[in-house]
C-alpha cells in the first residue's frame, strides 16, 4: 500500500542531497511533494520546487503559500534546509554565528510557523525535522554547527509538547555522516581529499558513511501514519556513533 497516498508533503532543501532524497521516497509512497530550496533548479524536473531562502521570513511566508495552493493542502513538513560550519568557538565570526543559527534554527521557526494553520486541517499532520548526531555527541571542529543542531533537538521536544494535543506529531532524525553534495564538497576541499574520506569513513562505527536514502527511510517513518504513536522522538541514523 502506499502509505502517503492523498499526502501532501513540503521538502525544505530538496533540491540536494538528504532532501532531495526525502522528496523522491515521499513521492514514490504516493505523496504529493513541493520543494523549498535556495537553488530549486537543481531539483529533477519531475518535483515542484520553488526558490524560498528559509532565512527570509516573507519569503518563506510567500513560498509555503504558493506550495498549499499547489498541493491543495499540507500533511506533512520536512524541515531539512542546513548549512554546515566547521571549527571551535575561536574559528567562526559572530556574522557567522548568527548566520548559521538563522538558517539551522530559525530557519525551522519560520517554515513551522507559515506551516501550522495547514497542518492543523490534516487528519495525518506530522513535522519531522532533520538534526543531526551533533546534537548530542561532542565531535570536533563543530561547534557552531553542533550548537545550530543541539538547538533544533530541543525545539523538535518542545514543538511536539506544544502541538500534542492538537495531534500535530513533531519528531526529528539525527544523521551521522551522509554521503551527499555537502559532504563531498566538503572531501573535495581537503588537502587530501582521500584521507579526508577516509577519516570520514572512520568516524561511523559502521565503516561507511550513511546514505541520504537510509535517512530518507527514518524520515519517511516518522512523518507517515504508521508511526502515529510517536512524536517528541529523536532517531539516529548514524552508523552507531550516538551509541559508543
Ligand atoms: P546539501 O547541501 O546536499 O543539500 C542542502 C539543500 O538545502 C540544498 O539543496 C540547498 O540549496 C538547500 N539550502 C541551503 N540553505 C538553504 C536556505 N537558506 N534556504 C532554503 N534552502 C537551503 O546538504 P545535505 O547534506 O543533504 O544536508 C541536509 C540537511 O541534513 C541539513 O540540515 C544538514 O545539517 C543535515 N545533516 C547532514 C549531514 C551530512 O553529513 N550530510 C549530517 C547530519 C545532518
Amino acid at each position: 500500500a502506499l502509505e502517503f497516498q492523498g499526502l501532501s508533503a513540503i521538502v525544505t532543501g530538496g533540491a540536494s542531497g538528504i532532501g532531495l532524497a526525502v522528496a523522491e521516497t515521499l513521492a514514490a509512497s504516493g505523496a504529493g511533494i513541493a520543494v523549498l530550496d535556495l537553488s530549486p533548479e537543481q531539483a529533477p524536473g519531475h518535483l515542484h520546487a520553488i526558490q524560498a531562502d528559509v532565512a527570509d521570513t516573507a519569503a518563506v511566508a510567500d513560498a509555503t503559500a504558493q506550495a498549499v495552493e499547489y498541493l491543495g493542502g499540507l500533511d506533512v513538513l520536512v524541515n531539512n534546509a542546513g548549512i554546515g560550519a566547521q571549527g571551535t568557538v575561536e574559528d567562526n565570526s559572530e556574522e557567522e554565528w548568527h548566520h548559521v543559527l538563522d538558517v539551522n534554527v530559525l530557519g525551522i521557526v519560520r517554515t513551522t510557523r507559515a506551516a501550522l494553520p495547514h497542518l492543523r486541517r490534516s487528519a495525518h499532520p506530522a513535522i519531522v525535522n532533520v538534526c543531526s548526531v551533533t546534537a548530542t555527541t561532542g565531535l570536533p571542529q563543530r561547534a557552531l554547527y553542533s550548537a545550530s543542531k543541539g538547538a533544533v533537538l530541543a525545539l523538535t521536544l518542545a514543538m511536539a509538547a506544544d502541538h500534542l494535543y492538537e495531534g500535530i506529531r513533531v519528531n526529528c532524525v539525527n544523521p551521522g555522516t551522509v554521503d551527499t553534495p555537502w559532504v563531498g564538497r566538503l572531501i573535495a576541499a581537503a588537502d587530501d581529499p582521500g584521507a579526508e574520506r577516509r577519516a570520514l569513513e572512520a568516524r561511523q562505527p559502521s565503516g561507511r558513511l550513511v546514505t541520504a536514502q537510509q535517512v530518507a527511510s527514518a524520515v519517511a517513518y516518522l512523518a507517515g501514519p504508521s508511526a502515529g504513536a510517536t512524536t517528541g522522538t529523536a532517531l539516529a541514523v548514524d552508523g552507531g556513533i550516538s551509541g559508543l
